[in-house]
């Protein structure tokens, strides 16, 4: 008999809802939205083409971010930035931008100050018309200054940025990273500060340079959490709005980073607690990779970050590291 013929009404909801219950349609992990992007500090190790085919090769790769080298100069054209935006649009790669490395807003002269002003205002502009989200940047320099001076001629000095950006209508947020090395200005404290007094600007935490710089403090998940507790209670959701994350494994002596490396090569800080912590507080993050096998140790982090949530125990994955 056909079942067309005999429908039965009252049956056919009780089935189904029995059917779901009983039989679950198992879900890939991959397939779960992770809150979480991942992507490489520039074009991925061996990839040769044009800067607007990277989104599509990241997305075949399984990444989702990636932040756009200008730090010799800024020598991305309108025209291509938005093609650039169109394809990591298409692609669905969240775009972010590091600025130049010629930046120093604490310098002692003045027309230093002025050229740092007008690259960053260049650079916003440009992370703009690619729709990055925000511009990375190393504050400045200590120089012959006491710390607490530089810190305030650099945010005089950036908070005319602000201004300018904003009569421009400029989306693109300000976002001084924690730098490495013990010569530049730029630790967790400076930068929550330079966040604070600088309107449309966020914080983006580089914990390779913060390890660096605090001779290796970053050791487990206690030390990790407070920078955490710090951060939400100094900045809130500026901190996490997304969360910009840089991380890569690193080497330092008592200047602070000496270089990157990747994961299994024996250096700290280890990723496992961090991503403990961000999968546990349901934290919005973007991770760029800057170790020197850019994508590789991305999706290595993001694998970890998927077995974790898989239900395997921080040890089961410490090869890794
Ligand atoms: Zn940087």
């Amino acid at each position: 008999m056909p079942r067309k013929a005999t429908p039965k009404k009252r049956r056919k909801p009780r089935k189904k809802v029995e059917k779901k219950r009983v039989k679950p349609k198992p879900r890939k992990i991959e397939e779960i939205p992770l809150k979480i992007s991942f992507g490489p500090a520039g074009k991925p190790i061996g990839f040769r083409g044009d800067t607007s085919k990277v989104p599509e090769a990241l997305r075949e790769m399984g990444l989702n971010a990636l932040e756009i080298q200008q730090v010799r100069q800024i020598n991305i054209k309108k025209e291509q930035a938005l093609i650039i935006r169109e394809e990591a649009e298409k692609n669905n790669v969240i775009l972010s931008m590091h600025g130049p490395y010629a930046i120093n807003f604490s310098a002692e002269k003045q027309e230093v100050i002025e050229a740092s002003q007008a690259r960053l205002l260049k650079a916003l502009e440009l992370a703009d018309w690619l729709g990055a989200y925000v511009v990375v940047f190393h504050p400045g320099y200590y120089g012959r200054r006491e710390p607490r001076q530089a810190l305030e001629v650099a945010i005089e000095s950036l908070s005319i940025v602000a201004e300018e950006a904003k009569k421009k209508g400029i989306k693109a947020k300000i976002g001084p990273e924690i730098t490495g090395k013990k010569s530049q200005l730029g630790d967790l404290d400076e930068i929550i500060e330079i966040v604070k007094a600088i309107p449309n600007s966020m914080p983006v935490i580089d914990f390779a340079h913060l390890h660096a710089r605090c001779n290796g403090c970053l050791e487990e998940r206690k030390d990790y959490e407070k920078i955490f507790e710090k951060l939400e209670s100094e900045l809130g959701s500026n901190a996490f709005n997304p969360m910009h994350i840089h991380f890569s494994k690193i080497e330092y002596s008592e200047k602070g980073e000496r270089r990157h490396h990747i994961f299994g090569d024996g250096f700290g800080p280890k990723f496992i607690p961090l991503a403990q912590i961000l999968i546990e507080q349901d934290i919005r993050a973007v991770i760029i990779s800057e170790s020197p096998i850019l994508e590789q140790d991305a999706l290595k982090m993001k694998r970890i970050i998927i077995e974790l949530l898989k239900g395997k125990k921080p040890e089961e994955l410490e090869h890794y590291e």
